[in-house]
């Protein structure tokens, strides 16, 4: 079973009439597109790795549009950062953008790169700019097989990407007081819990969330799990936390109610509440294929032990979607640092391009659906059909051969495996 739409390969890349002598796809005419992508270049080996996709996988075959922005350390750093600004701007004009892993500077970073700041996260910049939620999403491959011997689908994981613990502010009890939780309104009036009596020392944490924020993950939940056509699950613990998560809780039920109920029932499709920890018992027994969308905590805690249990941190994409309908398509891994310093030294490396090749497909066919190309929805099947093929040939990187159950496995190294691909590709194609 696999992440993929499983369709009959057509020829469709070659008009007809042509000869047989177009070797690698070069003489075939182009996909042409209509609408740029907005391309954000980044870091390291994945940077490595997005020129050789691009020129292998991508350019042979594809009148590649993309307006390109270099998220990359040094350009970030030369720009103040303002290139990621202009990243984001751009995707909200044209909808669809594809990113390549960049770093996050710490201490260590601005120091390696001499940077003038420690600038945020990329990616928590895109978020926040375009109000998403991230879905993480398995890529399942015969001989590289879940740990849970149940899952036959991928489990898509939602995770919400703003406040609770990660905007929390915490206070340190020394010694015996009360702590109480104020809020005053606008007009000055105020509202006063009790928190707890200490007689001791201990600890005080304060949380928050928005409506708003809470309505964006609602629809983005609901309209994604609609276009993928999966059931939505979601979970909190409001029988404990029962104005805060019971928030959480109705927000989901009255969004559903009102906009998207007569959409799920006539897709066949279910949205289903029930308590994190039910739903945690349940997700281990069921065979997958559903969204799960979880609050901020539960969903980084979930999608870490998600992204092991399903095999490879390296088959798991993602996609960050904002309520509006925008998406932006990447790998869920780093930009593998230590393989870069590797090749710098000429060494030989065996990365894994999996998660980044889909990051472009997930890219180019939810173009080719907007634009209405259908050459480009079936190149992005096809491209994802013979990676995984390749793959299921013993053909594979380092990482996926250290733990996959096909026999007679040929370990290659990083732009072998990209160029085995292209022949898996080619062959499909019948060049
Ligand atoms: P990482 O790049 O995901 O790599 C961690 C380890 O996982 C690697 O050393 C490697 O293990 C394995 N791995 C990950 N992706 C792989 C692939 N495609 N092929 C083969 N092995 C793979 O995480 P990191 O080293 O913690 O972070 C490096 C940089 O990435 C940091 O600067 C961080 O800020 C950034 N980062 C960016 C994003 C993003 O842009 N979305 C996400 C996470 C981290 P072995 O070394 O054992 O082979
Ligand atoms: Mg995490």
């Amino acid at each position: 079973m696999t992440f993929r739409n499983v369709r009959k390969a057509p020829t469709i890349l070659r008009p007809s009439g042509e000869n047989n002598e177009s070797k690698r796809g070069r003489a075939m005419s182009k996909i042409v597109m209509k609408t740029p992508l907005v391309e954000m270049d980044g870091d390291e080996m994945t940077r490595i790795i997005w020129k050789m996709i691009k020129d292998d996988l991508l350019l042979p075959y594809i009148d590649l549009k993309t307006e390109y922005y270099d998220l990359g350390l040094p350009k970030r750093d030369e720009t103040n950062d303002q290139i990621t600004i202009d990243a984001a701007e751009a995707t909200k004009k044209y909808g669809v953008a594809v990113k390549c892993a960049t770093i996050t500077p710490n201490a260590a970073r601005v120091e390696e790169y001499n940077l003038k700041a420690m600038y945020k996260s990329p990616n928590g910049t895109i978020r926040a700019a375009l109000d998403g939620t991230v879905f993480r999403a398995p890529i399942l491959v015969k001989g590289i097989e879940p740990y849970v011997r149940t899952w036959k689908a991928p489990i898509i994981m939602a995770r919400h990407a703003y406040g609770d613990v990660y905007r929390n502010v915490e206070h340190r009890v020394d010694g015996p007081g009360k702590a109480e939780l104020v809020f005053t309104d606008e007009n000055g009036n105020e509202s006063r819990q009790l928190i707890h009596e200490f007689e001791g020392p201990g600890i005080i944490q304060g949380l928050h969330n928005l409506d708003e924020s809470i309505d964006g993950f609602a629809h983005a939940c609901f309209a994604y799990a609609l276009d993928q056509k999966k059931d939505l699950w979601f979970s909190t613990k409001d029988t404990i936390s029962k104005i805060y998560d019971g928030n959480f809780k109705e927000i989901f039920q009255r969004i559903y109610d009102n906009e998207y109920k007569e959409k799920f029932e006539a897709a066949g499709l279910e949205y289903f509440y029930t308590l994190i920890d039910d739903a945690v018992a349940r997700v281990m027994r069921s065979e997958g294929g559903f969204v799960w969308a979880l609050k901020n905590y539960d969903g980084d805690v979930m999608s870490d032990m998600m992204a092991s249990s399903f095999g490879s941190l390296a088959m798991m994409t993602s996609v960050l979607v904002s309520p509006t309908g925008i998406y932006e398509y990447e790998a869920a891994h780093g930009t593998v640092q230590r393989h870069y310093y590797k090749h710098l030294k000429g060494e030989t490396t065996s990365t894994n391009s999996v998660a980044t090749i889909f990051a472009w497909t997930g890219a180019l066919r939810k173009r080719g659906e907007l634009d209405e190309i259908p050459e480009l929805m079936r190149f992005a099947d096809l491209l994802e059909e013979a990676t995984l093929e390749t793959i299921e040939s013993g053909k594979m990187t380092g990482d996926l051969a250290l733990i996959t159950t096909l026999e007679n496995v040929e370990k290659l190294d990083t732009e072998a495996f990209i160029l085995a691909i292209r022949d898996t590709l080619d062959k499909k194609l019948g060049a």
